[in-house]
């Protein structure tokens, strides 16, 4: 899937409407439409890289800034001492459905470990 092409992309560029509750220089953060969990945010980076194998080596700090938005984030949800997961998914076994990588933060209940 093409950058044009791309939901998230399209979410950054302002033409579809999103719940923005964080933005950075290189990160923005968004209630996930579907929530799994009472707090369910995605966290993407400006940057398009379509799954975890694309990370390339000059990504490192972009990556780095997804979890001090989550850090960030998990506080302004209260969610931060009790505990939440962040977890990103990579190509279909793992249920990745949009091709630019995203961080889900979710929390706000007890989470089962292993996931499904
Ligand atoms: P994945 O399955 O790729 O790990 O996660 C994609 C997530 O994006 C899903 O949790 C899904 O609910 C969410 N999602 C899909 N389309 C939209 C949308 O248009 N807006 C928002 N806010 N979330 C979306
Ligand atoms: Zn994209």
């Amino acid at each position: 899937m093409s950058e044009s092409d791309c939901l998230f992309c399209k979410i950054l560029a302002g033409d579809i409407p999103a719940d923005i509750v964080y933005e950075s220089e290189t990160a923005i953060a968004f209630r996930d439409i579907n929530p799994k969990a009472p707090t369910h945010v995605l966290i993407i980076p400006r940057k398009h890289i379509a799954t975890i194998n694309d990370i390339g080596a000059g990504d490192e700090a972009v990556i780095g800034s997804l979890y001090s938005a989550a850090r960030e984030i998990a506080k302004a949800e209260g969610i931060a001492e009790e505990g939440y997961r962040a977890v990103m998914n990579c190509n279909e076994a793992a249920g990745q459905t949009v091709f630019h990588i995203h961080l889900h933060l979710l929390g706000g209940r007890s989470l089962s470990w292993p996931p499904g």
